[in-house]
């Protein structure tokens, strides 16, 4: 593979074989080492993206990148309707609209500190978590779900989860458009049913955290962050419901590839063209699924509170704002360059610059908050979207620190340890379904996120704001 350096943190891989457009991934000097790597998949990943019909120039990795199914995990793709473009479910991911949302309590680590393992008993309790995590409390009925899956959180907030001010920070106000409930399998259905309001496993959690430093002050005033101030990062995604609908299309779509005479240089990047009737009807089930996830975060949201007021903390105190909700696996119809577009993230976040009307307008004049978890045991970043990356990125950035480790090598490293302990004695509680989930997500599991911010901010495609240091953590 012909690869060029393009930059500081920037690389190209010009067109070559099968590749319609150039590809382009944002790494630091060791990252780009270890993806040149003999036997790292990512990069040909992207090369594969990049012989998609209709996509627009150029395919992009973000320096979190790693293997994903058919599409790289950090990737970011726009397909082009008038010139043949395709949706894929495999660019989106098989946990549909999977994101983070950021909570700001009044409270700060001091005032934490006392009821510190409390808070961290009446999370875990509250905030079902684990693989087939249920709360049975919440089931649905079959006249919930068409409002559920078309109005997501704003459909939670009518249940009284939550304040109808919690919808205008968060992405597309809590609710992509063109959902079509009738497209949401009877087994998406059931699979979800039990499901609204758990975290589920591994990778997804509950987060404690405070803002250990500010690096720009102009910017953590805009979105409400002062240095020592308690905060609380949720990431989930769609639960069983979003799985089962991309497990739904990706047979569909690899039919409809076929008949449309679409090549594929792996079955895993099945897709169809957006006009035709397999891509509209993913189209609709992936919006509703979505904002299920959406709704998802928005119940989580109303527990989270109820723990920190069950903790004893005071009704001023409890509050928590959010800051921003923010989806890292989707597909959004967005402009860039003139053209409407359909934008596959996966495992890569919106990053909108200053001015951007989609950006909340207390935060317009800095930029779209940018959230990006590292891992458990060091640290998170809060970035501001730029013009950078509304320039290059098509208005992207980074979603995390990206796995070093697969889960069976981190399992290994961890059987020989106590992870739980030495957290615990550098003040962080960890409270988990089960054992083997912490072992695979021991912070070595994952790049360090600092490394990536690092990349990103050098690329111009983000800017520092604040770095959050967890206290407590609730793990699937
Ligand atoms: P993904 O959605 O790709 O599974 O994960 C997003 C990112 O979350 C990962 O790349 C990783 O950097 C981060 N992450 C995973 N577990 C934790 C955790 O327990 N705490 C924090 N702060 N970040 C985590
Ligand atoms: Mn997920
Ligand atoms: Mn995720």
């Amino acid at each position: 593979m012909r690869i060029e350096r393009d930059g500081p943190y920037r690389y190209r891989i010009p067109r070559q074989g099968a590749m319609r457009v150039d590809a382009v991934f944002y790494a630091s000097p060791d990252i780009a080492r270890d993806l040149k790597a003999e036997g790292d998949q990512a990069l040909h990943q992207l090369v594969n993206v990049a012989t998609l019909p209709g996509i627009v120039e150029p395919a992009v990795a973000l320096p979190d990148i790693h293997w994903g199914y058919g599409f790289p995990i950090g990737g970011v793709a726009a397909f082009d309707p008038r010139r043949g473009g395709v949706v894929s479910p495999g660019g989106v991911g098989f946990d549909i609209n999977c994101g983070v949302r950021l909570l700001c309590s009044d409270l700060t680590r001091e005032e934490l500190e006392p009821r510190k393992e409390a808070l961290a008993d009446a999370l875990f309790r509250l905030v079902p978590a684990g693989v087939g995590s249920e709360r049975r409390e919440l089931r649905l009925t079959a006249a919930d779900w068409p409002r559920l899956l078309t109005r997501g959180a704003g459909w939670a907030v009518e249940q009284g989860l939550g304040d109808p001010g919690d919808l205008e920070c968060i992405e597309s106000g809590g609710a992509l458009p063109g959902a079509d409930p009738d497209r949401v399998s009877p087994r998406a259905l059931e699979r979800g049913g039990s499901q609204l309001g758990t975290l589920g496993s591994g990778n997804h959690f509950l987060e404690v955290q405070y803002v250990e430093h500010v690096y720009d002050p102009e910017a953590a005033e805009a979105f409400g962050l002062f240095p020592g101030q308690v905060t609380v990062l949720i990431h989930t995604g769609s639960r069983g419901l979003g799985h089962q609908v991309c497990q739904d299309f990706v047979d569909r779509m690899l039919a409809a590839a076929r008949r449309h005479g679409i090549e594929l240089p792996d079955r895993q990047l099945a897709a169809a063209p957006i006009e035709s009737p397999e891509g509209q009807g993913y189209l609709g089930a992936m919006a509703a699924a979505a904002n299920f996830a959406f709704a998802n975060r928005q119940v989580i949201t109303a527990y989270a509170r109820e723990a920190f007021t069950r903790a004893g903390f005071g009704p001023g105190s409890t509050r928590l704002r959010v800051l921003y909700d923010l989806a890292h696996n989707n597909a959004e119809w967005e402009e860039h360059g003139g053209r409407r577009v359909l934008v596959h993230r996966k495992g890569a976040t919106r990053a909108f610059g200053p001015g951007h009307p989609d950006v909340p307008a207390r935060y317009r004049a800095v930029g779209q908050p940018v959230l990006v978890p590292g891992d458990m045991g060091r640290y998170s970043y809060v970035l501001a979207g730029t013009e950078g990356a509304m320039a290059e990125t098509f208005g992207s950035s980074c979603h995390g620190a990206g796995r070093r480790l697969s889960r069976s090598q981190a399992k290994k490293v961890a059987r020989q340890r106590d992870p739980v302990g030495e957290l615990a004695r550098r003040g962080i509680l960890v409270r988990a379904a089960t054992r083997a989930t912490v072992d695979e997500e021991i912070p070595e599991a994952y790049k360090d996120v600092a490394d990536v911010v690092e990349a990103v901010e050098g690329a111009g495609l983000g800017r520092r704001v604040a770095r959050l240091r967890p206290l407590i953590v609730v793990k699937g």
